[in-house]
């Protein structure tokens, strides 16, 4: 094949063909197509698309290159959730073992925080001796133990992916559904499961800045799986404000472990219990969604849930005692306490700020390498939409190192608005905003 008609076909508008695709995938897995001419076409996708054919042809491609794992010894439904990335989302640590506890299979394969977004390896790794890097047949086993596991991904799973977002990453490439949506497709498939739900945020904290760009993706993704043989179903969810309270590796350790204690703050308790139920209910293991919410707050009613955390914990080589002693866990030296400069309604805490607030204390990373700080981040002491009077605590900053602080005292101001009484927040309200499922 001729790689430069591929890249005019696509620069003047015209689709690929599945074979095309499969061999220039092949060709980024094994080096034999030069970078300059994948990072040109992945420039031409980026401005012309991939209708929903392609982009399936895509991820099957990338799945192709790699290995799939098969569960299929394992009992029960194998079903994973995957979120496109928030501040203060640590509802993996709460899911996982409610749907275990419920009676699914969930091999969850995740990731590193980014920016201003938190990664549930890192939150889970601030758990002294936890182990994200299981090989195949570890992660079998503890799955067949405990019924949940998360897990990085192997070198194996999907390479072509790790090579494409390399160049993306450098070729400012990054930036397109096609591409976001064969990405993120190509590992979940890989893991072998039979259903799938995807959290796609939306808003100030998110990578899709609107309802309508989430909805966009939450399509793309859906329609992927569902071609690859997944039940797949999106929530599109706000992502305006952090999630919860904690935002911070171990701070949200603890939150997590609340949820699991049913003590979890509303919004992130409410998140949890939607997604582990659809998840549920895809696999069979409910009837509809309002069986499967019970059945999910049962899960957290009985203490099963914490239990299947505290038994995951144990299997990774963690210390499984920090879920009843939190001083066990890594606790940052010094607090710093943000306070309302005036009386009013919070009408804006700016997910994307808090975030970069915390990263600025050495929460989050900047680059791929960076050690992050387990202990470090922002508890937040007031919600969107809440009313404050001058001088009512707004969040207090976790950190180490003076030298952090202002840094993340002017983001954590610039994320903070109060108006006058009663105001209401912009984008305060819903957080489930909607749904998108198969088409068939
Ligand atoms: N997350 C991924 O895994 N891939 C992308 O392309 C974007 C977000």
């Amino acid at each position: 094949m001729h790689v430069p008609d591929l890249i005019r076909r696509k620069r003047d508008g015209g689709p690929l063909g599945r074979d095309e695709i499969a061999w220039v995938v092949a060709g980024v897995t094994d080096g034999s197509v030069p970078s300059y001419q994948v990072s040109a076409l992945l420039m031409a996708i980026v401005w012309r698309g991939m209708d929903a054919q392609e982009t399936a042809w895509l991820t099957e491609a990338m799945v192709a290159s790699g290995r799939r794992l098969d569960l299929s010894r394992l009992p029960g439904p194998k079903v994973d959730k995957h979120s496109t990335g928030g501040v203060g989302d640590k509802t993996s640590l709460v899911i996982a073992p409610l749907v275990a506890a419920v009676g699914g299979t969930v091999p969850m394969m995740s990731g590193r925080g980014l920016g201003h977004t938190g990664g549930t390896l890192d939150k889970l790794e601030s758990i002294p001796g936890f182990r994200v890097d299981l090989g195949p047949d570890e992660l079998e086993r503890v799955l067949a133990r405990v019924g949940c596991a998360i897990v990085g991904q192997t070198a194996d799973i999907a390479p072509a992916d790790r090579a494409l977002y390399a160049l993306r990453d450098v070729t400012a490439t990054v930036e397109s559904v096609p591409l976001i949506t064969s990405s993120i497709m190509s590992k979940k498939i890989a893991e072998g499961i039979d259903a799938l739900v995807l959290d796609v945020k939306a808003g100030r904290g998110a990578f899709m800045k609107t309802r309508e760009a989430a909805r966009g993706l939450a399509r793309a993704l859906v329609d992927a799986g569902e071609a690859a043989g997944i039940r797949t179903e999106a929530l599109v969810t706000a992502m305006d404000a952090p999630l919860g309270r904690a935002v911070g590796n171990a701070l949200e350790v603890v939150e997590a472990c609340e949820t699991l204690k049913g003590r979890g703050p509303a919004d992130l308790e409410t998140l949890c219990v939607a997604l582990a139920a659809r998840m549920l209910r895809l696999v069979g293991l409910a009837a509809d969604d309002g069986q499967a919410e019970r059945r999910v707050r049962e899960a957290i009613g009985s203490g099963e849930g914490l239990e299947r955390f505290r038994r995951m914990i144990e299997a990774q080589g963690g210390d499984a005692s920090v879920v009843d002693d939190y001083r066990r866990l890594p606790i940052a030296e010094k607090r710093y306490l943000v306070t309302a400069p005036r009386a009013g309604t919070v009408t804006r805490l700016d997910a994307e700020l808090v975030g970069r607030a915390a990263a600025a204390l050495g929460a989050g990373r900047q680059r791929v390498d960076d050690r992050v700080d387990p202990a470090v981040g922002a508890m937040l002491a007031t919600r969107l939409g809440g009313e404050v009077r001058a001088g009512d605590p707004i969040l207090m900053l976790h950190y180490q190192r003076e030298a952090d602080l202002p840094a993340a005292l002017e983001l954590a101001a610039r994320a903070v608005e109060i108006g006058d009484a009663g105001a209401g927040a912009v984008g305060g309200g819903e957080l489930i905003l909607e749904t998108v499922s198969g088409r068939k």
